[in-house]
């Protein structure tokens, strides 16, 4: 896998001897964008950053929550160098000093290892008068701490609620200055991208999960088919839908390629790249039960539109599933997932529902047929 491809620390070598402009323009010129599913470009971020005024700085968010995707903790556990060298050329190339590695609480277990890293690291630094200081912060196991404005209030002591934006993190982030905050992946990939002019943009990590007989992180090109990504997990029996994640809905198995806008095309969101296989033993509405508790639990309450509909949604389900519901309670649930997405203050509230409206349209029969 290239994403796993050590640099052992050559990168900063390299951009010592870069102004900061210069590496912002080799990350636009690369056309990396946010792997944590926004799809933001990183090298226009990193100029916003470094044109804010003041102290600022840098956070890893290692706080990867999302159902079935597990590609984050690959790079932790087998490349962190990476990571850790990409997060000192962020803060090198915005003028930080100060990085914070958010780590999900799950992945506590990581925690030494990454410390020894940034020990090294740091050190290696040092050495080329590139000042940073990274400092891991760990996560309490709050889904909504992957939100970027959350990240910020846990890493205060705050709890984990979501802030309105704007103003965005890149003008007035942690303690109010300025801060870039990218996911795991994209950190990662910025050393490779300092030394290797080949390198490819198209490449993604896909975490493949669900009815499959060989499920894991697969390092493939954004295009390739849907059924070519299932057959490589080997499923047992026919499937019939894919999920992206909890958040980005399903749509039915077919040969859609996989990229941004195909899956957008289809009602759905690829995100950051997560496909659960569903085979055709299994029930939608028991699934999309499953994914709405999913959604109650995790939601941080701070809005009206989100605590309270995440509930009644789950109501409504459970109602479906015990063959207690009308015709009048599913015109509800479509009319609660239309307004929790337009009105809900965060990205949990607004995709919450994804999941269900897409059910709903391919999948519409499963829900009807259990109504009384
Ligand atoms: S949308 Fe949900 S998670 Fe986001 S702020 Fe509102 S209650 Fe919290």
């Amino acid at each position: 896998m290239k994403i796993l491809k050590n640099s052992n620390f050559r990168a900063l070598s390299k951009i010592a001897k870069m102004s900061p402009e210069e590496i912002i323009e080799i990350i636009k010129k690369s056309g990396l964008t946010g792997r944590g599913g926004a799809d933001f470009p990183t090298g226009i971020k990193l100029e916003f950053t470094r044109n804010s005024k003041g102290e600022k700085y840098v956070i890893a968010n290692a706080d990867e929550g999302e159902p079935g995707t597990f590609k984050d903790k690959l790079i932790l556990e087998k490349n962190p160098n990476n990571i850790i060298e990409g997060m000192i050329i962020a803060g090198y190339a915005i003028g930080s000093n100060k990085g914070y590695l958010y780590l999900r609480g799950e992945y506590s277990y990581l925690k030494n290892k990454l410390q020894k890293v940034i020990n090294n690291a740091t050190k290696i630094a040092d050495k080329l008068k590139i000042y940073f200081d990274i400092e891991i912060i760990l996560g309490a196991g709050a889904y909504i701490c992957g939100d970027e404005t959350a990240i910020i209030e846990s890493i205060e002591g705050n709890r984990g609620n979501p802030r309105i934006k704007p103003p965005f993190p890149a003008n007035k982030g942690l303690f109010n200055k300025p801060t870039l905050i990218n996911n795991v992946e994209t950190l990662a990939n910025i050393p490779l991208i300092i030394l290797d002019k080949n390198w490819n943009n198209k490449l993604r990590l896909f975490s493949l999960s669900g009815n499959v007989t060989k499920p894991g992180v697969y390092e493939l090109e954004l295009g390739i088919s849907l059924k070519e990504l299932i057959n490589l997990g080997k499923p047992k029996n026919s499937i019939k839908a894919v999920y992206f994640g909890g958040f980005g809905g399903c749509i039915p198995y077919d040969n859609t390629k996989l990229n941004p806008n195909s899956i957008k095309k289809k009602g759905a969101i690829l995100g950051s790249c997560t496909v659960i296989a569903v085979d055709e033993t299994k029930d939608i509405v028991d699934i999309a039960t499953n994914i709405a508790k999913f959604f109650e639990y995790e939601s941080c309450g701070k809005c009206t539109p989100c605590r309270e509909g995440t509930m009644r949604v789950l109501e409504i389900l459970e109602k479906i599933s015990l063959k207690k519901a009308t015709k009048k309670d599913l015109e509800l649930l479509e009319e609660l997932c239309r307004v929790i997405a337009s009105t809900s203050l965060c990205g949990l509230g607004q995709s919450s529902t994804n999941h269900l409206t897409t059910a709903l349209r391919y999948f519409r029969k499963e829900f009807t047929d259990k109504l009384k």
